[in-house]
């Protein structure tokens, strides 16, 4: 764990009210995906988790959405401009556990903690299908860089207006993708759907209101199978076995 001062060198619109924010500065301590960052936040007593969407020896990549006033005061970071964020925060995704055939399913900006770990599963050489579901066509973001990496990559719109209507499930239902191992990060009940429907193990990126986390204080723990955990520390990443939905 350790606090950085980072550097914004791009703070630019990816998709309506959602940001990819570029960062220079120490990223030594963030191992792999599925980590996340505690971004501090002018004005505000807690800070706020992101996950890292991307990560370099020099530069770290968040991609967030303004959902309340932290994440706008993100929005307004202009080049030149410091940020500061404790890293190294959370476990990661565990890209050993997929044997061949990755699935990877992300809702919204859930999209964003799995790109690191697309890169990770190329440079493995696994094979990957991506399917990322959204609102409506102009909230597609993501997709181009997936492919850029090789995945095989479908969208899935809940008005229809790109790819498959419906949810990441439907596509799934409607298209015979081969896959041996899931990973997931989204809205709590589109994992919920993706836990049910799918069928090989897996894992998935939860989403708690979060307090120091770091593990200290315990706000967010929730109920597993194998007793109480932190969404922070212990996770934010579970195997869907231990989940209790
Ligand atoms: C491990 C982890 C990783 C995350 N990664 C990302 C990411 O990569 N990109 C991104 O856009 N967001 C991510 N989030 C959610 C992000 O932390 C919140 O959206 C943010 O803290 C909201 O801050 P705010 O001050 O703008 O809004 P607030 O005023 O604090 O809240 C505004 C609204 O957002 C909801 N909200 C706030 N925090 C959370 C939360 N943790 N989970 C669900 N809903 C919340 C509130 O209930 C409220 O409705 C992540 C959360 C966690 C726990």
């Amino acid at each position: 764990m350790k606090e950085v001062t980072f550097t914004v060198l791009e703070n630019s619109p990816l998709a309506p009210r959602t940001f990819r924010m570029k960062l220079a500065g120490d990223t030594s301590a963030i191992r792999c995906s599925g980590e996340f960052v505690q971004v501090a936040v002018e004005g505000k007593f807690l800070r706020r988790p992101i996950s890292v969407h991307d990560c370099d020896w020099e530069t770290l990549t968040l991609v967030y959405k303004v959902v309340g006033e932290g994440t706008a005061v993100l929005s307004a970071k202009r080049p030149g401009d410091r940020v500061r964020a404790l890293t190294g925060l959370g476990n990661s995704f565990d890209v050993d556990s997929c044997p061949h055939k990755a699935l990877l399913l992300g809702g919204g900006v859930g999209a964003a903690p799995l790109y690191l770990l697309a890169k990770e599963l190329c440079a493995q050489g696994k094979e990957m299908t991506v399917i990322l579901g959204f609102n409506t066509a102009s909230e597609v973001m993501l997709a181009d860089e997936f492919e850029q990496i090789g995945a095989d990559v479908h969208i899935a719109t809940m008005d229809g207006s790109a790819g498959t209507r419906g949810f990441v499930t439907d596509v799934l239902r409607l298209k015979n993708i081969p896959y041996d191992y899931f990973y997931a990060c989204g809205p709590k009940p589109m994992l919920k759907a993706v836990c049910s429907a799918i069928h090989t193990p897996g894992e998935v990126s939860l989403e708690e209101r979060m307090g120091c986390g770091a593990g200290f204080c315990y706000g967010c723990s929730i109920q597993t199978k194998n007793g109480p955990r932190r969404v922070c520390k212990d996770g934010p990443v579970f195997k869907k076995e231990e989940l209790i939905w």
